[in-house]
């Protein structure tokens, strides 16, 4: 899951990135609107937590910009405390949820797993396909109720499939995904990955569809 943290006061931002990380998203941070509105216009995020009070360009300007382009990814706005109009204002511009501050980063990480399932049209914390299940909560996998240790990286790659279980997803945009950045990884970085995957899970969970990409197998009707 790849967020981006759009916050000035340095402290927050690097408390949002520690607690982003520590669920299991890959955090690209900026501090000021304009580039905010440059990053989400241009890439493809699964989350974004966005505060109002920015240099440059106001939150709400930013969040108004990417609706009106049609960029449509959840977006977790943090208002300051009080201010029951900037809430509104928030929500009527597109925000997904908001968060007043000062707010605690549990509450700001479960807003956020919530978010990013509810965006994906799924509900609960736990997610299967087939026997291979995903507590999104406590970042655990387990096939056929038995537990399967993984890595943070590798429950990321899964939880990416669960999330677009419904299609192949092309190996470009899980490199994205899992690493944040486009073409510091080679493609035989993901290939390792999904092997070590397979060979924990053991057959039938991740499938390949040549010229598309990776898929879960139980995810798919008739796969
Ligand atoms: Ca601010």
């Amino acid at each position: 899951m790849r967020a981006l943290a759009v916050e000035d006061d340095a402290r927050i931002a690097a408390d949002l990135t520690a607690a982003l990380q520590a669920a299991g998203f890959v955090v690209q941070t900026c501090a000021d609107g304009e580039s905010a509105w440059f990053l989400g216009d241009t890439e493809d995020y699964d989350l974004i937590v966005l505060d109002l009070g920015l240099p440059k360009l106001d939150g709400l300007s930013v969040l108004k910009r990417w609706r009106a382009a049609g960029r449509e990814m959840p977006v977790l706005v943090l208002t300051a405390r009080g201010t029951w109009s900037e809430r509104v204002e928030g929500i009527d511009a597109g925000a997904d949820d908001y968060l007043p501050k000062p707010f605690r980063m549990e509450e700001l990480v479960a807003r956020a797993r919530a978010l990013v399932r509810r965006s994906a049209g799924r509900g609960g914390a736990v997610q299967a396909a087939g026997d291979l299940s995903l507590d999104a909560n406590r970042m655990t996998v387990a096939r056929r109720g038995v537990p399967v240790a993984v890595t943070a990286l590798e429950y990321r790659l899964l939880a990416y499939l669960m999330l677009h279980r419904d299609r192949a997803v092309a190996p470009s945009e899980l490199l994205e995904h899992l690493y944040g950045d486009n073409f510091s990884r080679e493609a035989n970085a993901l290939e390792a990955l999904v092997a070590r995957l397979r060979r924990k899970l053991g057959p039938g969970i991740i499938g390949t569809r040549r010229g598309f990409g990776y898929f879960l197998e139980a995810g798919e009707v008739g796969a």
